[in-house]
């Protein structure tokens, strides 16, 4: 049983997977205390998706969910998931996928950058996402993590160099809370 599923039934839900199509993570009904999901994608998107729908019921949010209440929702997920006190002072990515294999490295560096860490995510050489400014030098140890195709230490700084999905190769910099 995956880890999603485990802790919607301590919560008193049923989860059902069944092959949906591509655009659909989970769907809920509240009514009956079921969660549906998506047994075609990853399982560490299936964790998120059904502690996502737990939040929705458990908030008693109803349909049509505003923008707030997906907010909301993904914040209660990702603690459900892997509550912020759990990584503690642990940063390195590698070791905390480790720990916690039914995550993604991206939901990781997520919640690094929910401790106040600056993070950035680049795939194939490009930034794709950052919650912070980045300098160059910090740029570079990403680019050089590319290059190395390993991960890169700096100066307050690592770029962690992802297990490539056959997609995308991708380098995970985080910038250390001083
Ligand atoms: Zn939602």
């Amino acid at each position: 049983m995956i880890h999603g599923t485990q802790i919607a039934i301590e919560y008193g839900y049923q989860v059902k997977a069944k092959p949906l199509p591509a655009s659909v993570v989970a769907f809920s009904n509240a009514g009956k205390g079921k969660i549906f999901v998506n047994s075609k994608l990853p399982e560490y998107r299936q964790n998120f998706g059904i502690l996502h729908e737990l939040a929705h019921l458990q908030m008693k949010h109803k349909p049509p969910y505003t923008e707030e209440m997906e907010i909301e929702a993904d914040q209660l997920a990702a603690e459900l998931l892997l509550p912020i006190s759990n990584i503690g002072n642990i940063t390195d990515l590698h070791f905390l996928k480790s720990k916690f294999p039914y995550v993604s490295y991206e939901f990781l560096a997520r919640r690094l950058a929910d401790l106040g860490h600056m993070v950035a995510v680049y795939d194939n050489g490009q930034l794709k996402t950052k919650n912070g400014p980045l300098n160059g030098y910090q740029g570079r140890i990403a680019r050089q993590a590319f290059v190395d195709k390993a991960d890169v230490q700096g100066n307050e700084v690592t770029a962690f160099y992802v297990p490539s999905n056959g997609t995308w190769e991708r380098v995970i910099l985080v910038c250390f809370l001083a």
